[in-house]
């Protein structure tokens, strides 16, 4: 029952959580299976903008030192961004101002600076360089590090931790989480995008736009990832028309020029909510050990790697 190299974690769930923590756990040499129901393409993951940044998730502390330890593997990881889909890119976050960010992450981000009135019209922000990433490319670089270090890969559907055949567990399954556990406290905060023919954008902004409703843009390789909505309790995973529209709306009123861009897509995901992460241990009644590291909400993205390595210490026992 040791977790000691050659004996076997299996990870449920192969979103951005599931797959940091099987990576890291592999490559310090733990037997690792990895179980998913959905393939990387069809996960809440793989909608995400995404950009580096803590954005409803709870508890802010502890988010912001996994953001922070994530902040350093993704600087490193935009030293190859056609590789691994990182780069360090330039933008605005709106309505914030300098000091709600230097308490926390100023030393960490330089360059960071007030917007001038060219960079944000729309009034105050913050111009910092933080790491973009497109997801399209980062979640199978992942899941190709991961084989590479040994782990597998299966599309499985867990109906119970019963199931789970493995001296140690660790539920990354986000949503499924609610079901799963069960957890009835994770819950879905639907987020739709609209995703765009990039007319000429290299910079990101993140707004709470004119009529205070959230509005952002991301450049990412060959598209311009428009953003967002978040909508407490909603299962829906269909794109709503009149959603969108609004979405461009609010974004062309920050950069003219959006207005006009081809549609290439629409996409809609559920946020895995829950009113704080859950990062701990439960051991089971069979004396295996179950680790749970589910409901990252809006940043999942964010504090994949910090989290992934406190999980991947719990499992170790
Ligand atoms: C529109 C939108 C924009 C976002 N933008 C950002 C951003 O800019 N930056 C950021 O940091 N975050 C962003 N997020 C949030 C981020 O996408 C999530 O926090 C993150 O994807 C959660 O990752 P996860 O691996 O926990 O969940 P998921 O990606 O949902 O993965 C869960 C995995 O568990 C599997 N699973 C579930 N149940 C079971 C089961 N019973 N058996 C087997 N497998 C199971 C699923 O198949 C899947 O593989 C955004 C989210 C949305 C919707």
């Amino acid at each position: 029952m040791e977790t000691e190299a050659g004996s076997d974690v299996l990870v449920i769930g192969g979103g951005v959580v599931g797959l940091t923590t099987a990576v890291v756990l592999a490559e310090r040499g733990v037997r690792v299976r990895l179980w998913t129901r959905d393939p990387v393409e069809r996960t809440t993951s793989a909608v995400a903008g995404a950009l580096w940044w803590p954005y409803r998730i709870e508890p802010v502390a502890a988010a912001r030192a996994w953001a922070l330890r994530s902040l350093e593997v993704y600087e490193e990881l935009a030293e190859r961004p056609g590789t691994t889909g990182v780069r360090m890119v330039e933008g605005v976050l709106g309505e914030t101002a300098l000091d709600e960010v230097d308490a926390w992450a100023a030393a960490r981000l330089p360059g960071l600076r007030e917007a001038t009135a060219g960079e944000y019209p729309a009034g105050s922000g913050v111009w910092a360089r933080l790491p973009l990433i497109d997801m399209s490319t980062h979640l199978p670089w992942l899941r190709d590090r991961l084989l590479a270090a040994g782990g597998a890969v299966e599309t499985r559907t867990v109906a119970d931790f019963a199931q789970a055949d493995a001296p140690v567990v660790v539920n990354c399954a986000g949503l499924g989480a609610r079901e799963l556990v069960p957890d009835p406290s994770v819950r879905p905060v639907r987020g739709q995008l609209v995703v765009v023919e990039n007319p000429g954008i290299d910079t990101w902004t993140v707004s709470t736009g004119a009529d205070g409703e959230m509005a952002y843009f991301f450049p990412q390789p060959g598209r311009l990832v428009l953003g967002g909505t978040a909508e407490e309790g909603v299962w829906s995973l269909e794109p709503d028309p009149a959603v969108a529209e609004a979405i461009v709306r609010r974004c062309a009123a920050l950069r003219p020029e959006i207005a006009g861009a081809r549609v290439l897509e629409h996409r809609v995901g559920l946020r895995p909510a829950r009113d704080t992460v859950r990062l701990e241990r439960e051991p089971l009644a069979d004396g295996r050990l179950l680790v749970h590291d589910y409901g990252h909400g809006g940043a999942g993205v964010t504090v994949a790697w910090g989290c992934a390595e406190e999980a991947a210490g719990l499992a170790a026992r």
